[in-house]
């Protein structure tokens, strides 16, 4: 298993629950190596189902907020327009940090830190072949490719790459803040806020802790920060400032009091995107299926971790075909939501504002 996100150690998890060798292999130097960034929903028939069959749901139902999917949608004027709460004990989608998700996944797995792929050849005499960035070298029965959008080993694979949305992210976070930031505290409430103006939108997530992130998303050009140096938070602000002009105070003071930014533009590889079977490698995840942030990519990667391991554990002696069929669920599934989260993007970020909100409102209809 090359990557130990959440589809690898999901992967890895449910290996370990049926006794089966698994090798989990991870560029970062330790767990704690970056930050893990924000929180994650969990979907009951995606995630939730992925942990269930890791054995690790109650576990996450302790660490869970289910009244983190609460969702407020403000104009650019301020007017609240839509203040959607949960129903006490709804556990459709309750919201985990990603720190806390990566250690709950973590438990009892022996992960290799600080182990960077470089490349993998199928099809060597001693099996598949994993280069390491260090230069060494190690052979496998099945290279599984968890290693998200810029995967090293997709290459073994396929030739596709993840291609720019046209939309950017940049994140910035507020600490403490329902002691240092009240009003926005309560602005935000226990979940989400999102502003959706033209071409451009500002959601600001609680995660736990009193820890909130916030994203500004735009279309822009890939190159629309040169000449801004991403280090300087004071000009990024500005620009950003400059960006959002004309918005309330409310939704502004989100980007004023932001500490340090963060790009992200947003990539996707094609969807639907597929590969002609190679013996003993394949992908899961990001890396099989990058598509825009709408609230599903770490579940599929979950799911599909979850739904491959057993596959694995129940074919020991027909490897090859357990992987062929598990490929096919997999694209048909992850095709399907590929379509709607690209479909998605363009109506979060639309030329339209009311775009996004009768796409919040055909969610919660569903
Ligand atoms: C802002 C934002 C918000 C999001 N919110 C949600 C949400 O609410 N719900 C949701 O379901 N999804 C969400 N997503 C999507 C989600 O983050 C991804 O789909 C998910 O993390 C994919 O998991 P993964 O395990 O496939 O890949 P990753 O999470 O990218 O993990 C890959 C792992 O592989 C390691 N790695 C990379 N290269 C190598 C290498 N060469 N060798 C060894 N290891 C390597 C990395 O260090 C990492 O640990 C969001 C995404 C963004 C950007």
């Amino acid at each position: 298993m090359v990557g130990g996100g959440p589809a690898g150690l999901t992967f890895a998890r449910v290996l370990h629950r049926h006794d089966h060798p698994v090798t989990v292999l991870e560029r970062d130097p330790a767990p704690d190596a970056r930050p893990p960034g924000g929180t994650l929903d969990l979907h009951e028939k995606l995630g939730q189902l992925a942990l269930d069959k890791a054995g690790a749901l109650a576990e996450f139902h302790a660490l869970s907020r289910p009244e983190g999917q609460a969702m407020r949608i403000l104009d650019t004027d301020g007017t609240v327009l839509r203040d959607w709460r949960p129903r006490l004990g709804e556990r459709a989608n309750p919201e985990i940090d990603r720190g806390q998700l990566r250690d709950l996944l973590l438990g009892p797995l022996d992960v290799q830190w600080g182990r960077g792929v470089a490349e993998v050849v199928p099809g060597t005499r001693d099996g598949v072949l994993v280069r390491f960035a260090d230069g060494g070298e190690e052979a496998f029965d099945l290279v599984v490719g968890a290693d998200g959008a810029w995967s090293r080993v997709r290459p073994a694979v396929s030739s596709a790459t993840p291609h720019y949305t046209g939309v950017t992210l940049v994140e910035t976070s507020l600490d403490d803040v329902d002691t240092r930031h009240p009003d926005l505290a309560r602005l935000i409430g226990d979940g989400s806020v999102a502003v959706y103006g033209v071409n451009r939108g500002l959601v600001a997530q609680r995660n736990s802790g009193g820890h909130v992130k916030v994203y500004a998303q735009f279309r822009a050009p890939l190159d629309w920060h040169l000449g801004l140096d991403p280090a300087d938070a004071e000009a990024v602000r500005a620009h950003l400032l400059a960006l959002f002009d004309g918005w309330a105070d409310p939704a502004l003071d989100l980007l004023r009091r932001g500490g340090a930014f963060v790009h992200r533009p947003l990539y996707v590889l094609p969807v639907s995107h597929t590969w002609a079977h190679v013996p003993g490698v394949t992908l899961l995840g990001d890396a099989a299926h990058l598509m825009p942030p709408l609230g599903v990519g770490a579940n599929l990667a979950m799911l599909e971790g979850a739904e491959l391991a057993e596959a694995v554990a129940a074919a020991p002696g027909d490897l090859d075909e357990a992987v062929r069929a598990f490929e096919e669920r997999m694209w048909a599934r992850a095709g399907r939501w590929a379509k709607m989260t690209v479909a998605g993007l363009e109506r979060l970020v639309s030329p339209d504002p009311t775009d996004a909100l009768a796409l919040f409102d055909e969610i919660q209809g569903s």
